[in-house]
């Protein structure tokens, strides 16, 4: 589905709509802390507009899938059932949610079940590609090594060999150095490198630490998530801002640390997302963690051998447009010119959808942080300076969350060789809505020019080693967990959902995470299971 076409389109346009977009998308990088950096913070369109000072790069937008959901949304007529299948359970989305529900009824011997996927591949946000250089993935690229209460996901993990009784598989632990940050002019070991620099810093940092340790310790903030979120948190009622502020951490480099948390795991600012959420993304880690699990093509290598086991069961290419109810106990599922009938629909598509499709269904309410994800290929690497190139490369600014090298568990990687870069940028900034629509009328060169722009900082030579850049742009790529999420009712599904419906998507969780996907998918699965007498 890629679009070629997109960068001679509309690299037409002119140039103040693209200074603008550039400017629009809050691209201030003054913390870099290089003299450059703070000139693009003020006047972006003065660097790099216009200026070939490098070779053309090729590419284009990949995997679009709006206009298929804007038919959904505005209910567009859809081909009349031509043909009937029956079947007792249907499971619409094969994302990691949908993925494990079939991997749960099939290990549990209960096979009839057909999976139906939108897309011409099943993985969502666990997906990746693949181009002469390497695989890389689409979105999703680790799992922090599952602690004791993951039982699924080690059960999973031991079934695809990750997990063996010698430990964690080697290969697949992330090689380091595993993180770096760009700061006051060169790259740094580690993301506290800001805050180890000074004093102030170095103390603050402590004190994080220290509230961090004394929430881990309550064992509220499980992974999963249901293990141990209590129904009213009084944390969930304030912002993660007002927490940090309250706990006197106001250094723009705490402000900025914490908020990388809320900015990396949800697509949100501080201020955006729920203190619970804020305090969750650290506490629900080990201090000192071995991992994460990671693969070149990221999360879609666990999505891929999922899909494997039921590829008999699974249609691809099949967006599921109504789901209306069959007599009083039963379901019809339409997807393109097919109906099944079925007594139990396992609904592992995102939550927001299940207005526009199931018959009786209210809308849960739930906000949704819109993301961009860019695959570079480079022939070789670019200059920088400083510590040694990292699997994590976080550039100090509020524009993308910097890259992610999907050689980097290979030698070759060392070697400077070509490569590819998984870019990642949450626009956070300004509320999703209107994030959402400049994303979607925004242009494939105006995202490339901005991505360099964003790079050069750390990289001054980084035109001429990209060659090509495939961008995915996903509106609605993942549930914020805003103040209050916790106690919403859509996340009661029991009482939310119609009977017969089993909400699966790992935004009910308000946490996108492997682990939180897997859970739901499984959480379904059994629910069917125990009606069907197999649990
Ligand atoms: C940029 C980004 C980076 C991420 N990085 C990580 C990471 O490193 N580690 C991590 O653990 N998590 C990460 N995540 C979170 C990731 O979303 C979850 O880990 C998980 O993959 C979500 O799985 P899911 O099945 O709940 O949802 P989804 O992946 O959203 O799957 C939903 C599926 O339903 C399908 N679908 C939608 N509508 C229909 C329809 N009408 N009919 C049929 N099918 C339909 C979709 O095509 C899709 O396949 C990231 C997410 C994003 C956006």
């Amino acid at each position: 589905m890629k679009n070629e076409g997109a960068e001679g389109e509309e690299g037409a346009r002119s140039n103040t709509s693209r200074r603008t977009f550039l400017l629009a998308g809050g691209v201030t990088l003054v913390a870099a802390g290089v003299a450059a950096a703070a000139k693009l913070g003020r006047a972006p369109a003065l660097l790099g507009l216009g200026r070939k000072s490098g070779p053309r790069i090729s590419g284009g937008w990949v995997n679009e899938s709006a206009a298929i959901g804007h038919r959904l949304r505005d209910r567009a007529p859809m081909p009349a059932p031509r043909r009937t299948v029956r079947v007792p359970v249907v499971i619409v989305g094969g994302g990691i949610a949908g993925l494990s529900a079939a991997w749960q009824l099939d290990r549990r011997g209960f096979r009839d079940f057909v999976l139906l996927e939108m897309e011409r591949e099943t993985g969502g946000n666990a997906r990746g590609g693949e181009n002469a250089v390497s695989r890389y993935p689409w979105a999703a690229h680790y799992v922090p090594v599952p602690g004791p209460r993951a039982t699924l996901a080690r059960e999973l993990f031991r079934e695809l060999g990750v997990l063996t009784d010698a430990g964690w598989d080697e290969r697949t632990l992330c090689f380091a150095p595993q993180e770096r940050l760009f700061v006051q002019g060169e790259w740094q070991s580690g993301l506290e490198a800001e805050l180890m620099n000074s004093r102030t810093g170095r103390d603050e940092l402590r004190r994080f630490a220290d509230l961090i340790a004394e929430r881990r310790a309550s064992g509220e903030f499980t992974i999963p998530m249901a293990l141990g979120a209590p129904a009213g948190s009084p944390l969930d009622r304030m912002s993660f801002a007002d927490w940090l502020a309250a706990n006197g951490l106001r250094s723009p480099a705490i402000r900025w640390y914490a908020e990388y948390g809320t900015r990396d795991d949800y697509g949100a600012l501080a201020r955006d997302t729920s203190a619970w959420a804020g305090v969750h993304y650290y506490a629900s880690r080990e201090a000192a963690e071995q991992g994460p699990l990671t693969w070149p093509e990221g999360n879609a290598w666990i999505a891929r051998r999922l899909a494997a086991r039921v590829r008999d069961r699974t249609v691809t290419g099949a967006p599921v447009h109504r789901i209306v109810r069959d007599g009083t106990k039963g379901w019809s599922v339409r997807a393109g010119d097919a109906e099944y009938r079925c007594e139990d629909v396992i609904f592992a598509a995102p939550t927001f959808l299940a207005p526009y499709v199931i018959e009786g269904a209210r809308a849960p309410g739930f906000v949704y942080s819109p993301w961009l994800v860019a695959n570079l290929t480079l022939d070789r690497r670019p200059d920088e300076r400083g510590a040694s190139p990292a699997w994590d490369n976080v550039l100090r600014s509020d524009a993308g969350l910097g890259y992610v090298v999907a050689t980097h568990q290979s030698l070759r990687a060392r070697e400077g060789g070509p490569t590819v870069w998984t870019y990642y940028c949450a626009l956070a900034n300004r509320d999703p809505v209107t994030e959402r629509q400049v994303l979607l009328r925004s242009n494939w060169s105006d995202w490339v020019e901005r991505i360099m722009m964003e790079l050069e900082v750390a990289h001054p030579n980084i035109r001429r080693c990209v060659s090509h850049v495939d961008i995915f742009r996903i509106g609605h790529a993942m549930v914020r967990p805003t103040v209050g999420f916790l106690g919403a009712d859509a996340r009661r599904t029991r009482e939310w959902a119609p009977r017969g419906i089993h909400l699966a998507h790992s935004d009910l969780t308000g946490f996108s995470l492997f682990e939180e996907a897997q859970y739901r998918g499984v959480a379904a699965a059994d629910a069917v299971l125990a009606t069907h007498q197999l649990g």
